[in-house]
């Protein structure tokens, strides 16, 4: 791969870094958790529950050092709730996409250098390099 490839490259690498910093910038507030409907019963006598008609519920749910708290929420919290928890896996994702790039960064950055101090017309060569 030629210089000017790989430095076209580290910056595209770069610009993609800033987009999740962007990303994770941007966000202001998150659960570790998720959001499903269930059915329950309520426990008051005589209640259709009671029959199993079961009453739906949205319940809010989130891990904490390897433990699960579940809680339920209102029909109207969840999309509130809901945009939380997605929140979460937004900045979950955009955490690995962040890690991801430096390996190849680094050999982009090896690479320019090594095609810098080869160029025929390079300092390097200019200087120890004789008959070039
Ligand atoms: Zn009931």
């Amino acid at each position: 791969m030629d210089i000017s490839r790989c430095r076209q490259e580290l910056k595209g690498l770069l610009a993609k870094q800033e987009k999740e910093v962007d990303a994770i910038l941007g966000i202001r507030g998150l659960i570790k958790g998720g959001i499903y409907k269930t059915k329950t019963k309520c426990g008051k006598k005589g209640c259709k529950c009671a029959k199993g008609e079961l009453h739906p519920i949205w319940v809010l749910y989130r891990s904490e050092n390897g433990k699960t708290e579940t809680r339920s929420i209102k029909e109207e919290d969840v999309y509130e709730y809901g945009r939380y928890t997605g929140d979460y896996q937004k900045y979950r994702q955009a955490r690995a996409e962040l890690v991801k790039p430096h390996r190849k960064q680094l050999m982009l950055v090896d690479l320019i250098e090594e095609g810098l101090r080869k160029e025929k017309r390079g300092i390097e060569q200019k200087l120890f390099v004789k008959g070039r």
